[in-house]
């Protein structure tokens, strides 16, 4: 299986995000400590990594890290806010570092919608640079948008943007907010949105891209509010493929593996032909309302054919539909038999505590709530009890 896993690389950040499910702690990385976690992804077979953070970029160990992954044989991937990377030179360094992709996280269009999503004003520029930067120096660029209560009604204007002015982007993906952590949390009210504002405008997007042959996926979206692009919901692609996920959280989470794609279900749910598919809807914050959840009925081994026989993702062993169906039968057997652990036992320590980290906590949470009062955005708990 193409597993692919996420190294938190650092956690603060220079944008202030109301949602941010990831923010700032008192733990950090040096070299020694990243290089453990890609070993361990090696170790495992994992096809790839993702450098995430926080903004990974503000790491001066990033393209040293990324070398090392390189070399390992993993694919390397980023996920930025594009600060950094919209300096020629820097991402001319990523790409001799051996980064081949990139996704660059950009929420809206509208300049006044994206600067108090991010709670920093002309963050868009920036973000158009580097795609412009990452592309010229040979690096893959994709677009993350987080789906919220700020941009649900326009996702489509954004994929008419990044066509028009930047071509050469051919993979978009769509991440409905998680309202269950960090910042997200207790801004809720303001951010996470209902499904029915986003459906509309996400099917426009994914028409708009599914035309002009590009390709996507969209994650947390239930797939009744997706039901034309169900093949592109990343659960559904790693509940029919079987795949897996580990996160290293530079917090007192640490290590995290996901094998179990599922969420929460309405009562309607048991009578849906898409259920053993979907992972429901993603409401570990009570963020969300199980009442706008509807069953459909359309041909679930339809779409387990189209993910399991998509030319452009080769991670997939069994590309016959009878063999996927009997090796998914007896996956979805031993699952409801042994529900897995999220945390990983036998993984690494991720980062480590130190006094630096805990100065620069306290400095970035001291600055970072004075600008969420002039924001009008809550501060996240602290629930380390060490702090
Ligand atoms: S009704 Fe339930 S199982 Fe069916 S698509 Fe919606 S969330 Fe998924």
């Amino acid at each position: 299986m193409a597993n692919i896993g996420y190294l938190q690389v650092v956690r603060h950040c220079n944008h202030l995000c109301g949602f941010c499910s990831n923010p700032t702690t008192p733990y950090e990385h040096d070299f020694e400590s990243m290089k453990v976690l890609v070993d361990d992804f090696v170790a495992r077979d994992y096809f790839g990594i993702i450098l995430t953070g926080g903004e990974p970029t503000l790491h001066a160990d990033l393209p040293r890290i990324a070398e090392y992954a390189r070399g390992r044989g993993l694919h390397v991937r980023m996920i930025t806010n594009g600060s950094r990377l919209a300096d020629p030179k820097f991402a001319r360094s990523m790409a001799d570092a051996g980064l081949q992709l990139v996704h660059i996280s950009v929420y809206s269009v509208r300049p006044e919608i994206e600067a108090e999503l991010r709670g920093t004003p002309d963050t868009l520029p920036k973000a158009f640079a580097a795609a412009d930067a990452a592309n010229d120096a040979g690096i893959e660029v994709n677009i993350n948008c987080v789906i919220n209560a700020m941009n649900a009604d326009h996702l489509d204007e954004g994929v008419r943007h990044w066509m028009r002015h930047h071509p050469y982007i051919r993979h978009f993906v769509w991440n409905n907010l998680d309202p269950s952590m960090g910042r997200a949390e207790v801004n809720q009210d303001k951010f996470t949105p209902k499904l029915a504002d986003f459906e509309v405008s996400l099917h426009r997007a994914l028409r708009l891209l599914h035309k002009s042959g590009r390709t996507f996926r969209v994650e947390k979206v239930p797939l009744c509010f997706m039901t034309d692009f169900a093949w592109a919901s990343t659960e559904t692609r790693k509940i029919i493929k079987g795949e897996e996920r580990i996160v290293f959280f530079l917090d007192q989470k640490q290590a995290v593996r996901q094998t179990d794609w599922e969420h929460v279900y309405a009562e309607g749910c048991a009578v849906c032909s898409l259920r053993t598919i979907c992972g429901g809807l993603f409401d570990r914050g009570n963020g969300y309302d199980p009442a706008e959840l509807e069953p459909v009925f359309v041909d679930r081994d339809q779409i387990a054919r189209t993910v399991i026989e998509d030319p452009s993702d080769p991670s997939y062993g069994l590309r016959d539909l009878h063999a996927w169906r009997a090796d998914f039968e007896k996956r979805i057997a031993r699952a409801q038999k042994t529900r897995s652990l999220p945390v990983l036992p036998d993984a690494p320590q991720v980062g480590k505590r130190t006094e630096r980290a805990e100065r620069r906590f306290e400095a970035k949470r001291a600055s970072e709530s004075r600008k969420a009062v002039s924001q009008g955005i809550e501060m996240e708990k602290v629930d380390d009890p060490k702090v």
